[in-house]
């Protein structure tokens, strides 16, 4: 499941992987607790050579119960501060680099295996699982996505996640390492309009087409 931020994928992937008994595995997650290390560590996101050179650094675990979603850096629980507004601020810089990009993506190969899993993120259908089964990109309105963020996030308003959104985006599908596109062979859907038990209902009508 690809798409831009706020198109509902997070909460359509892990209903669906309850609904099928799969595992669940979250990409942005792993980057924002790359992010979250460099951080911590004193590295400027916007410094793309320490990035690159610390990239392997990090021991990042993510857990695939969709149940009960976790993501631990050197052994610290990252669940709470990966959401801020400073790792926010700072993903798609560092998802930017290509050293990140290729220790992440052979991480996320091994959870996979042989499948059953249900994954998430902007480059899935494209880059780390070309042969999924079945490919869905997820989109909504701009207005759309950023109301849902809204909700999510205390005191915050719907400009300003619209702002937040539109940079990201911008970030996203513009760097030159595998950016954010909908894969050949992907399902699109438009999520603007739709509940969340209707975006999963809709998947799993695909999964069993
Ligand atoms: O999905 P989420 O908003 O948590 O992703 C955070 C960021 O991680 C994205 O804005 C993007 O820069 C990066 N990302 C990525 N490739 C993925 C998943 C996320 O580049 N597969």
């Amino acid at each position: 499941m690809d798409g831009p931020s706020g198109s509902g994928k997070s909460s359509a992937s892990r209903g669906v992987a309850k609904a099928l008994g799969l595992r669940y595995l979250d990409t942005g997650a792993m980057y924002r607790a790359m992010t979250w290390w460099m951080l911590e560590h004193g590295v400027d996101p916007a410094d793309a050579g320490t990035v690159a050179a610390r990239a392997a650094e990090p021991e990042i675990s993510s857990g695939t119960d969709p149940d009960s979603p976790s993501i631990h850096v050197d052994g610290v629980d990252v669940a709470g501060p990966i959401r801020g507004d400073a790792v926010t601020g700072a993903v798609s810089a560092v998802a930017a680099v290509a050293e990140v990009r290729a220790r992440l993506v052979a991480m996320q190969r091994q959870i996979i295996g042989d499948g059953d899993i249900v994954v998430e993120g902007r480059d899935i259908g494209t880059v780390v699982a070309p042969d999924a089964t079945l490919k869905v990109y997820l989109t909504a309105s701009a207005e759309a996505r950023a109301a849902r963020r809204n909700a999510e996030v205390a005191g915050s308003t719907v400009e300003a996640q619209q702002a937040a959104l539109a940079r990201r985006d911008r970030l996203d599908s513009t760097r030159k390492t595998d950016p954010l596109s909908m894969a050949a062979g992907a399902v699109e859907l438009d999520t603007t309009a739709l509940n969340l038990d209707e975006v999963i209902a809709e998947v799993l009508r695909l999964v069993k087409e």
